[in-house]
């Protein structure tokens, strides 16, 4: 039954079509100075290696706060902005908010990566490659601290575009990663063609895991595939603990999820990781253990 709302004829019915244009068309003409006026932040989820626990970095995952719709999802909002240009500034302010959380972190003697979300624009544009290079400059990074996670649509809409700036990107020393794999085309001979060192198994089959077999023979098959062509090997959406143990049965070398945290502001996962920050040997040798 529909919802009742006295004032917001919209709420509890579905959408018009000319209701969701009209929504996104106020997004993307709005989206600029959201990123100017604090709207738009970036919120970070860590990984941890299995089995030691030890955090190895995180994922950095953009918000937006809107003034009359509220949050927003970047499932909402991602879309809207890859169909115009302001895909790269969005992809910009990730990266240097990102850059400059890896910045402190080894100020303080902590070694974690950032990554970063890309879209098939940026894959597409042939001087990515060197403003990444002024941004690691810029902030002292060492590349192998940034990654960049791409999902294969991106790079299969327009491969010849894609895997020059993919080339540069690696032979820089950053670190690439296939995002959502089993989801889409996914293939063996499609990831031997590409230039990665990471491998991130959708959610949905880590979700799935613990009640469904076939779930656990993909995640399982995915492992090995990975490890057998030298990559390391992430799953993401872990919410159990028994997914957790499983993933360390199989040899799944990092873990992304609920069960270690959700994606937090700079501010509270700044605190998540003092809290679990040890000192191990004097300053500069730091390491930070989760559960
Ligand atoms: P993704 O890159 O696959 O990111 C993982 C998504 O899974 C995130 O959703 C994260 O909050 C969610 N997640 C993490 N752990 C769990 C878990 O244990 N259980 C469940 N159910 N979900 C979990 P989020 O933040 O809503 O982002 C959605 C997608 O939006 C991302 O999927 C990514 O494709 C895109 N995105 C996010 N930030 C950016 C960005 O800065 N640039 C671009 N181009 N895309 C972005
Ligand atoms: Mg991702
Ligand atoms: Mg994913
Ligand atoms: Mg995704």
């Amino acid at each position: 039954q529909a919802a009742h709302s006295g004032s917001d004829p919209v709420r509890g019915y579905a959408p018009s079509m000319g209701q969701i244009f009209l929504r996104r068309f106020q997004l993307v003409t709005q989206f600029r100075s959201a990123l100017e006026t604090g709207q738009v932040t970036v919120h970070y989820q860590p990984k941890i290696a299995l089995p030691s626990r030890q955090v190895v970095g995180v994922e950095a995952l953009v918000r937006w706060r809107h003034p009359e719709f509220g949050p927003l999802d970047p499932d909402e909002f991602v879309p809207a902005v890859e169909a115009t240009g302001l895909v790269d500034a969005l992809t910009s302010f990730v990266m240097e908010q990102g850059l400059q959380r890896v910045r402190s972190w080894l100020d303080r003697g902590l070694r974690m990566s950032t990554a970063v979300n890309l879209s098939v624009r940026n894959l597409a544009d042939a001087n990515f490659p060197d403003l990444v290079a002024e941004a690691l400059r810029r902030y002292d990074v060492p590349p192998q601290l940034l990654t960049f996670e791409l999902t294969e649509s991106g790079v299969m809409s327009d491969p010849e575009r894609a895997l020059p700036v993919l080339r540069r990107l690696h032979a820089m020393g950053v670190t690439l990663a296939v995002d959502d794999f089993g989801t889409g085309y996914s293939s063996l001979a499609y990831l031997r063609q590409l230039p990665v060192d990471e491998v991130k198994i959708d959610k949905s089959f880590v979700l799935g895991m613990g009640t469904d077999l076939s779930d656990m023979a993909v995640v399982r098959a995915i492992v090995e595939l990975g490890h057998s062509l030298g990559l390391t090997v992430v799953a993401e959406g872990v919410e159990e603990d028994s997914a957790r143990e499983q993933l360390v049965s199989m040899g799944c070398d990092v873990a992304q999820g609920y069960l270690i945290s959700r994606p937090l502001s700079e501010e509270r996962f700044e605190a998540w990781l003092r809290a679990r920050t040890i000192r191990a040997r004097g300053l500069r040798d730091e390491t930070v253990l989760t559960l």
